[in-house]
């Protein structure tokens, strides 16, 4: 196996990916919309939106993995980032680049790869869109094409992405290194820490905007159920399209949070009632709208809310209160039926 090499202006390269505010955030809607569509078009089994960091792969955007990152030295993606070509490998197992690569001798046995540099608009390789398959085959002149043409379309959501992120308020909150702590493994969202983390600068941005303080308390229904019907791997892909839904379903300056198991949660900053109605529906109504998809087939999943609004001077450190109520409707709305929002 030949280890990726570091290219030249590595430093450049890792400040260029640090300025785009890329790595250790929750899931992009727009990028993962793309990258399904990518996945489809190519029929492959895994297609990644991957960043090189110092030592990691961190995958920004992923099908068919559970992990968000790996090690960068036995990254196929950290070859790809070398040059502007396209590194396509028909048959990993006769190249000696990856022939004993742990990626193609076990999980995800990756034979077909095929991945193209993403660039920072300084022009810095800083990851790489990729597809690859446990089966050999050809890549063809029309994926050629697709390939630069999905790069175009990443980089200009690249670009959005930063946008958004020098926009948003947890930018005063928290550096990268803080961020990378917070993010759940799994899902891509912040974790509870986070919660803690991050509420008493949106506590006081509430009061200063003079915004209420809303919490969504959401537990998916009949998980156990699901982990015994699709196996373990099967609810652990059911959590991560969750985590990518609920950020399609929120508005950029929301919190979407993984609490723990399947207990997932908004935090927000609303007018009035009828807002935090509104998107616990929305959230509510991403689950059901249509199946999950899973390796073995579509399932239909559903999630029950409980949420509490409060005033930002009445909401004790660390939310308590306001989480209890929210726990507290969300009991109602199990008992009640499941897949429905009970205000607390
Ligand atoms: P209810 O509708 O009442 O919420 O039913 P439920 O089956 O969802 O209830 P419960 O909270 O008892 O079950 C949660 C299950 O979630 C139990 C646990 O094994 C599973 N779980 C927790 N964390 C993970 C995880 O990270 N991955 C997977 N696959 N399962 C998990
Ligand atoms: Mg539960
Ligand atoms: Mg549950």
């Amino acid at each position: 196996m030949i280890e990726a090499p570091i290219p030249a202006g590595e430093e450049q390269r890792l400040a260029a990916l640090r300025s785009m505010k890329l790595l250790d955030t929750p899931p992009d809607p727009h990028i993962d919309a793309l990258l399904r569509i990518a996945q489809r078009l190519f029929g492959v089994g895994s297609a990644l939106v991957s960043l090189i960091d110092t030592d990691r792969q961190w995958f920004k955007a992923r099908i068919g993995t559970t992990s968000l990152e790996g090690p960068r030295n036995i990254s196929f993606c950290g070859h790809t980032i070398l040059s502007e070509d396209i590194l396509y490998v028909q048959d990993a197992l006769v190249d000696e680049r990856f022939v004993d690569n742990p990626a193609v001798t076990g999980h995800p046995h990756i034979r077909f790869y095929a991945g193209i540099a993403l660039h920072a608009p300084d022009g810095s390789r800083i990851g790489s869109f990729c597809v690859h398959d446990p089966v050999p085959r050809e890549l063809t002149g029309v994926e050629r094409e697709a390939l630069s043409d999905f790069r175009e379309l990443f980089e200009a959501l690249f670009v959005a992405h930063q946008l958004r992120m020098d926009a948003a308020w947890l930018q005063d909150a928290l550096g990268q290194a803080e961020r990378r702590a917070l993010i759940d493994p799994l899902t891509q969202l912040w974790n509870r820490q986070a919660l803690h983390a991050m509420l008493p600068a949106l506590l006081s941005r509430a009061e200063r905007e003079g915004l209420k303080v809303a919490f969504i308390y959401g537990d998916l229904d009949h998980f156990k159920r699901i982990n015994d019907e699709r196996g373990h791997a099967g609810g652990d892909q059911v959590l991560i399209q969750s985590g990518q839904r609920m950020a399609a379903a929120i508005r950029p300056h929301d919190l979407a949070l993984r609490l723990g198991g399947e207990e997932l949660a908004v935090l927000a900053l609303v007018q009035s009632q009828g807002e935090l109605d509104i998107i616990a529906e929305r959230m509510r109504d991403c689950f059901c709208r249509h199946p999950f998809d899973l390796d073995d087939g579509p399932l239909n999943v559903t999630i029950s809310l409980g949420t509490a609004l409060a005033e930002a001077q009445d909401v004790v450190p660390g939310g308590q209160n306001l989480i209890e109520r929210a726990d507290a409707a969300l009991y109602v709305a199990k008992r009640e039926g499941r897949n429905r929002v009970e205000r607390g």
